[in-house]
């Protein structure tokens, strides 16, 4: 392999070709066609290289996994493949397009060689599972690289979550924690984990800005009770006082009678409204308010798809992740009555699943 070789000039001639594959069993008679074409065949003498010497000019670099599986092997052709390894010839310039080639594992364990730090050529497992090494690195990359793309707000979320523990469910914080733990060790949550169906469920924008309000909220909520101790509006204050007594009492008798959950935040959203009044209600405080209200007025609780899923025959279809996602939405809905657009989406699809029309 002298460095003086040389690409053949244009298309390389099937009589050059069909020499080269002389003597070569029939399976690889392709693979030396292939590689003949991006190799420096041609000796300064005019001669041709045979296949056994340009075939040591190429050393397997490295392995990549590809978004789609378009790839295809230079040396038997092969298609359709994901997984791609590298192969190099360093004599050929630096820019030439035939300079690297994409090839099949498999070929490289069978064609090229492997130098480990530039000396050792592998042979037999060795060479193999170097190869599943690199491959399986190259997959990491990958989806590391992908998750971020898709979701480049992952971590602010769950660290978010983590930060702020008083503002969500338990089942979220449990979630949220193995998730970061995942991302902190892989750089990407598993797809085929339940942890991610939990985490797909989530809009990440929207999470991140409720959070960052709810965080506010309860910030100012400080500061407004502070500066309410020094004012005294009274008549204000009176109103705010009977809103507040006359919701407490619907929503006990609401729980008496089964339509919300007796772990609603019937007192936060009661002193909520003694504080500022209905005007002001946020979040889980102003969807239980609502809800209450809407439940007093139609004299029954207002539908909630989950239980409605649940009522079907055909609930036992759902996986186990299912149901715990229709258990769970049902106990948020009858606790804070609000369910977030992705969690009715999911739950649109599973109603269509069991059979009930959308
Ligand atoms: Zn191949």
């Amino acid at each position: 392999m002298a460095k003086e070789d040389t690409l053949w000039d244009g298309e390389v001639p099937e009589h050059i070709i069909e020499n080269l594959q002389r003597g070569v069993a029939p399976h690889e008679k392709r693979v030396v066609a292939n590689l003949a074409k991006v190799s420096r065949i041609v000796k300064p003498d005019k001669t041709v290289r045979v296949y056994d010497d340009f075939v040591t000019d190429w050393r397997y670099d490295r392995s990549v996994f590809l978004p789609t599986s378009n790839g295809s092997c230079s040396l038997c052709g092969k298609k359709h493949i994901r997984e791609i390894c590298v192969i190099v010839d360093d004599d050929q310039p630096f820019g030439a397009s035939k300079k690297e080639v994409g090839v099949g594992n498999e070929c490289v364990h069978k064609h090229i060689e492997i130098l480990t730090d530039g000396v050792e050529g592998l042979t037999g497992d060795a060479k193999k599972d170097f190869l599943k090494t690199q491959m399986a690195k190259a997959k990491d990359r990958f989806f590391k690289t992908k998750f971020q793309l898709d979701y480049p707000q992952a971590r602010k979320y769950l660290e978010g979550v983590m930060d702020n523990q008083w503002l969500f469910h338990k089942p979220t914080i449990r979630n949220a924690k193995k998730a970061l733990k995942m991302l902190n060790k892989k750089g990407y949550i598993s797809r085929n984990t339940l942890t991610f169906r939990w985490f797909e469920a989530i809009d990440l924008d929207e999470e991140i800005v409720n959070t960052e309000k709810m965080v506010k909220a309860a910030w100012d909520s400080k500061k407004a009770d502070e500066a309410y101790r020094r004012t005294e509006y009274l008549t204000i204050r009176n109103q705010r006082d009977f809103m507040a007594s006359h919701f407490r009492k619907m929503a006990e008798r609401q729980v008496d009678l089964g339509w919300i959950e007796s772990s609603s935040n019937i007192s936060s959203t009661e002193s909520a409204i003694r504080r500022y009044g209905i005007g002001k209600l946020k979040w889980s405080a102003k969807t239980l308010y609502e809800m209450v209200i809407e439940n007093d007025k139609r004299g029954e609780p207002i539908p909630c798809l989950p239980s409605e899923i649940k009522s079907s025959p055909s609930y036992s279809d759902l996986t186990e992740w299912e149901q715990t996602f229709v258990d769970s939405t049902e106990y948020q809905f009858r606790a804070q009555g609000g369910l977030s657009y992705k969690q009715l989406k999911l739950l649109d699809e599973m109603k269509q699943k069991v059979g009930l029309t959308a």
